[in-house]
């Protein structure tokens, strides 16, 4: 298997690399759950959350996730770097490489960001913590996780539902699906879907009752409001749960196995109900949990490919 040295997206990863990466991830579950939760793993290693979009779960678990793994993690975010003095990125970044970190967890509003600053950063692993609408990896590795935990997810049928145009998990996902050999349908209005969406090469709905039935998981999106260039995606928000809302009735007609996902945060009454967020066909809390263990995997993936190029 070919080392990864950083993670910019899906699009980079070969199937191996992904089962690897899920596999390392798994064995981590259990640390989260011991009475005493760290491991040496990453001792000497330091991390740098650098956040330019808001985020609870994903910082959070990238800072958990080295925590408990004993390598040092320093966050910074947006509003307290000197890019609100009028640092560019990549200043911001290469001051940061140069104080060598191991890592530098990057999320920011420019799609590709990462591949760019990276032949920049010599010696600094990346990860894309989200760019724009384009990739989040570490969600989809995250996803999978879990729905190995739950049956597996080869031969499934994803139904993501909403702000299809633009969701950087959905775009993961649809990438992810081809190699991983599960299927994604899209369900949205024609106003929240990408350009070409034939491109993709899956099923388009905009009736979601008729993408239920066959419907493994009901992947529920959030609607991207800081990414809107327009207001009327949709007539309003009441029209909109009731046309891509996941309410009791479409849980019902999805079937008692059917299950609940979303990576949040979910804006309750909009693109779900508050009692499906809540059922026991809801598996948003594992995703959160199992997020931790995945970014384990990948912090100590990157750590151990520079490793091996020190060693060398
Ligand atoms: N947390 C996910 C993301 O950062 C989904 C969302 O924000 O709606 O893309």
């Amino acid at each position: 298997m070919k080392p990864v040295r950083h993670l910019f997206g899906i699009a980079q990863l070969e199937a191996e690399q992904i089962e690897y990466l899920l596999t390392l991830g798994a064995s981590f579950i259990d640390l989260s759950r011991r009475p005493l939760r760290k491991a040496p793993t990453l001792r000497g290693k330091t991390i740098i959350n650098l956040f330019f979009e808001n985020s609870t779960r994903t910082r959070t678990s990238f800072e958990i996730a080295g925590k408990r793994l004993s390598a040092d993690v320093i966050n910074i975010s947006a509003a307290t770097s000197a890019t609100k003095k009028g640092e560019s990125l990549l200043d911001t970044a290469q001051t940061l490489a140069a104080m060598r970190p191991h890592v530098l967890v990057i999320r920011h509003s420019i799609a590709g960001c990462c591949e760019f600053l990276a032949p920049y950063l010599e010696g600094t692993a990346i990860v894309n913590a989200g760019d724009g609408a384009h990739e989040h990896p570490t969600q989809v590795l995250t996803d999978l996780l879990t729905l190995r935990a739950h049956g597996g997810f080869a031969g499934k049928v994803i139904t993501m539902v909403g702000d299809i145009s633009h969701s950087r998990v959905a775009r993961s996902h649809l990438l992810a699906a081809r190699k991983m050999g599960y299927t994604v349908r899209l369900v949205a209005p024609k106003t929240l879907l990408p350009a070409e969406v034939e491109r993709y090469g899956c099923e388009v709905f905009h009736d979601f009752d008729a993408a239920i039935p066959g419907s493994d998981v009901l992947y529920m999106l959030r609607v991207q409001n800081e990414r809107l260039t327009s207001s009327c995606c949709f007539p309003s928000i009441r029209e909109y749960h009731e046309a891509y809302g996941l309410n009791r009735q479409r849980l019902r007609l999805a079937g008692e196995d059917c299950l609940v996902m979303h990576p949040g945060p979910m804006n309750r009454g909009v693109e779900i109900a508050t009692d499906v967020a809540d059922s026991v066909q809801a598996r948003i809390l594992d995703q959160v949990e199992h997020g931790v263990a995945v970014r384990m995997a990948v912090l100590t993936t990157l750590c151990g490919a520079h490793a091996m190029e020190e060693e060398a």
